[in-house]
C-alpha cells in the first residue's frame, strides 16, 4: 500500500515513467469526492492533479502507471484545450466529448487496463466497445458517437425527452443531453449506465466509468472568465511537457521514439488564429531568431499554419506579469503602403493584444503613424480607439523615424503594418528596436528589405 501521492509517484519515477514524471511537475488536490479517483486540469494559473488518494492507493503501480499515461495522454492531445474552442462545455457536449477523448487516449496506451478495482469497479472505454476502430482522431469518435446517437434516436422517436438531441439544440438543453449519452453510448462499459429515462441529474456523477477525470475541465472553464484560459492552458501545458521531455531526457536517455514523435508534435502547435501568433510573438518575452517565415492565412478562419516550432514553444502568456514592470507595445502603420491598413483588419490583427491592454494595467500601445516621416504618435487605450484614427499622409516610405522613434520609448516590441515596399535597412540594423513584427498583407506585398529583421506575418486581405 502506498502512503502518499508524492510516494506513488517517486516509485513510478524511479522506474522511470515519463508519465510520473510529467504528473510531479503538477499541482496536486486532494478530493474527497466519493467516486473520483483522479483528473488533471488547468485551475487558470497552474496544471492540477486532482485525486482521491483513498481510491488511488488500492491500485498496482503498474496500473497508476497506466492511468498517469492517460491522463498525461488528454494533455499530449489538447483536449481540454480543444474542447474549449469547440464550444464543448457551453453546449453541453462534454459527455460526448470526453467518451471520445477517452477512446482516443486508452487505445494509444499498451496494455491499458479495461477494468480495475479501486472501491468499484471502474471500467476504461475504448473503440471497440462501440464498433470503431483503433487510432482515430478523438473528432472522429466524437462525430461517429453523434451519428450513432441521432441513428438510436431516429429508432426510438417514442422517447420524447431525448428526441431533439443535436447540437444546434443543446444549447438551451443542459445535462440531459450528456445523459442520454452515457445511457445510449456506454451503458454496456459503466455501471451506472442504467437506464436512461431514470434520467437522473446526477448521473455523470456516479462512476463506474472513466470519465470522471474530466469533469474539472468544465468546472474549470466556467470558473474562468478569463476568454483566453485556452490559449494560456495551452501554453503552460506545453511549457510543463517540454520541460519534463528535457528533464527525463538527461535522467534517463532518450525516450521512445513514438512518445517524442508526439511530444514533438505536441510542442509545435499546427495551427492557431493570426492574431494569436501576433500576441504570441507581442508577449514572447523570448523571442527566436527566426521569422514566421510562410504563413497562410484564410480571411474566414482565420488560421496560420506556422513551420516556426521553437517561437511558440518558449513564450509564456502574459507579459510584464511577474516583475510588474510596463509593457510597451509600439506599433507603426505605413500610412503610405497601398494596403487597407484602415480596415478591420489591422482591427483584427490588434484584438488580440486587448486582453493583454484590459488586464495588465502596466501596459500601453503607442501608434506611430509612418510615411516619410512621423504624422502622428498616439496612445491607445482601448483596441477600439483604432477605428477612431484618422489616416494622416500618404507620401513615399520611409520607416526608419518611426522606427527610431519607438526605440527612442523603449517599447518592448513594434508591430509594424506595412506592405514592406519600404527603404533599404540593412544599414540601420544595429539602430533598429530589437523585437519587430512586420505585419503584410498577403497579397501585394514584398519581404525582400525586411527579411533579416524580426519576425513576419501574413495579413489577411479581403479580396475588393
Ligand atoms: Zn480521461
Amino acid at each position: 500500500m502506498h502512503t502518499s501521492i508524492e510516494d506513488v509517484i517517486s516509485s513510478l519515477v524511479l522506474r522511470s515513467s515519463f508519465w510520473a514524471m510529467t504528473i510531479s511537475k503538477f499541482n496536486k488536490r486532494e478530493t474527497s469526492e466519493k467516486t473520483f479517483l483522479m483528473g488533471v486540469t488547468f485551475n487558470g494559473n497552474d496544471v492540477e492533479f486532482i485525486y482521491n488518494f483513498d481510491n488511488l492507493k488500492m491500485l498496482h503501480l503498474d496500473i497508476l502507471d497506466k492511468l498517469f499515461a492517460h491522463e498525461v495522454g488528454h494533455i499530449l492531445n489538447n483536449h481540454y484545450v480543444r474542447a474549449l474552442e469547440k464550444n464543448i462545455f457551453e453546449n453541453n457536449l462534454n459527455h460526448r466529448w470526453n467518451i471520445a477523448a477517452d477512446m482516443a487516449v486508452n487505445c494509444n496506451i499498451p496494455n491499458f487496463p479495461k477494468s480495475f478495482y479501486c472501491g468499484w469497479d471502474f471500467h476504461t472505454i475504448f473503440p471497440e466497445q462501440e464498433g470503431f476502430e483503433d487510432g482515430l482522431l478523438t473528432e472522429d469518435y466524437f462525430n461517429k458517437l453523434k451519428e450513432d446517437e441521432e441513428e438510436s434516436n431516429d429508432d426510438s422517436e417514442n422517447d420524447d425527452s431525448e428526441e431533439k438531441d443535436s447540437d444546434e439544440s443543446s444549447e438551451d438543453k443542459p445535462e440531459s443531453n450528456a445523459d442520454s449519452e452515457e445511457g445510449e453510448q456506454s451503458n454496456n462499459e459503466s455501471d451506472d449506465g442504467k437506464d436512461s429515462d431514470e434520467s437522473g441529474e446526477k448521473k455523470t456523477e456516479t462512476t463506474g466509468s472513466d470519465q470522471n477525470d474530466h469533469t474539472h475541465w468544465e468546472e474549470s472553464s466556467k470558473n474562468s472568465k478569463d476568454p483566453n484560459i485556452g490559449y494560456i492552458a495551452e501554453n503552460i501545458f506545453r511549457e510543463v511537457i517540454e520541460s519534463t521531455s528535457r528533464e527525463y531526457t538527461q535522467s534517463f536517455g532518450s525516450l521512445p521514439n513514438d512518445l517524442k514523435v508526439r511530444i514533438d508534435d505536441f510542442i509545435a502547435p499546427p495551427k492557431l488564429p493570426y492574431y494569436e501568433i501576433i500576441k504570441k510573438l507581442v508577449t514572447g518575452s523570448r523571442m527566436g531568431k527566426q521569422k514566421i517565415s510562410y504563413s497562410k492565412l484564410n480571411r474566414k478562419r482565420m488560421y496560420v499554419f506556422t513551420e516556426d516550432d521553437e517561437l511558440v514553444s518558449h513564450i509564456p502568456p502574459f507579459p510584464g506579469k511577474k516583475n510588474d514592470v510596463t509593457f510597451k507595445i509600439g506599433v507603426v502603420l505605413d500610412t503610405s503602403a497601398s494596403v487597407p491598413i484602415t480596415d478591420d483588419g489591422i482591427y483584427e490583427a490588434l484584438n488580440g493584444l486587448e486582453s493583454i491592454l484590459k488586464n495588465d494595467s502596466n501596459s500601453e500601445i503607442i501608434l506611430l503613424q509612418v510615411d516619410t516621416d512621423i504624422r502622428e504618435e498616439k496612445k491607445l487605450k482601448s483596441i477600439k480607439d483604432i477605428h477612431r484614427i484618422q489616416i494622416k499622409g500618404r507620401g513615399g516610405t520611409r520607416m526608419m523615424p518611426g522606427l527610431n522613434r519607438l526605440k527612442e520609448l523603449k517599447v518592448d516590441v513594434c508591430l509594424v503594418f506595412t506592405d514592406g515596399y519600404i527603404e533599404d535597412l540593412s544599414s540601420f540594423i544595429y539602430s533598429l528596436p530589437k523585437k519587430i513584427i512586420w505585419i503584410l498583407p498577403e497579397k501585394g506585398s514584398s519581404e525582400r528589405m525586411i527579411e533579416n529583421i524580426g519576425h513576419i506575418v501574413k495579413f489577411p486581405v479581403s479580396d475588393l
